[in-house]
């Protein structure tokens, strides 16, 4: 696999991607494949665009400018799925949900369920860590308006895939929004798993166990942290904490 110049191993086509996934042998290798990854020209243009053109209040930071890729231990029984990483938060920082307001919202969110060691999270050397869950996106580049095109959650899929088939302990998977709920089903249906028709729908608060093959999955769905819902009061923090105590309740405590 070539390297780009900073060492990543660099994917171009989305079926580089379905490769480079399935043959990764540990999150470290979907971690570093994902950081090299160049299969989505549209969302590859705009991720470094902006960390060019950067928002005024960061502009003496060095952006990122690459996909972001997820975070949280190999032996976590709890998933997070988000929908992309930020243009000024993670594709800035380096680090899923860092150094934005949605992220604000989650890590607070994590801290006070127990599954992170602080509440704030605002660079990828804060001493941030989290235990028993890892955050993941649906798609790992930041996207125009933040909204991917269903080719470009196709495309971005295997990482995902393969991320969730390297959590052999996994039981829990909270969905933040809508997008993310879309992107997973598909994926958890070729890992396997049972997916009832018609499909469960999103909803904040909805719950579904599935068949597995590792045993029973638990999906939650909480309506994503973006600025829209929490600054609108359509997600407030006891509204996220019960999606959370729910997670915690159904892993094992
Ligand atoms: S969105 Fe996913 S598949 Fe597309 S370039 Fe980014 S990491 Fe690669």
């Amino acid at each position: 696999m070539a390297r780009d110049a900073d060492g990543y191993p660099v994917t171009r086509t989305p079926a580089g991607v379905a490769r480079g996934a399935r043959t990764a042998v540990d999150l470290a290798a979907v971690d570093e494949r994902v950081s090299g990854c160049r299969a989505c020209p549209r969302l590859v243009a705009w991720r470094e665009e902006v960390a060019v053109v950067k928002r005024a209040a960061f502009r003496d930071q060095v952006y990122w400018g690459r996909p972001v890729h997820g975070m949280g231990p190999a032996d976590a029984r709890i998933g997070v799925v988000g929908l992309a990483p930020a243009a000024h938060g993670g594709n800035r920082t380096g680090r899923i949900f860092t150094g934005d307001r949605s992220g604000d919202w989650i890590f607070a969110a994590l801290w006070r369920a127990g599954l992170a060691n602080q509440p704030t999270s605002v660079s990828i050397d804060d001493g941030l860590e989290l235990t028993d869950c890892r955050i993941v996106a649906a798609v790992r580049c930041a996207p125009p308006d933040n909204a991917p095109t269903p080719a470009e959650r196709d495309t971005c899929s295997p990482w995902l895939a393969r991320e969730l088939e390297l959590l052999p302990r996994l039981r829990v998977l909270v969905v933040l929004g809508g997008f993310g709920w879309s992107a997973l089903l598909p994926v958890l249906a070729r890992a396997g798993v049972e997916i009832p028709r018609p499909k469960p729908r999103f909803g904040h608060g909805a719950e579904v166990t599935l068949a597995g093959p590792g045993g029973p999955l638990t999906v939650l769905g909480s309506y994503h942290v973006s600025q829209q819902n929490t600054f609108t009061g359509r997600l407030t923090e006891p509204m996220l904490d019960a999606v959370l105590t729910r997670a915690v309740e159904l892993a094992g405590g």
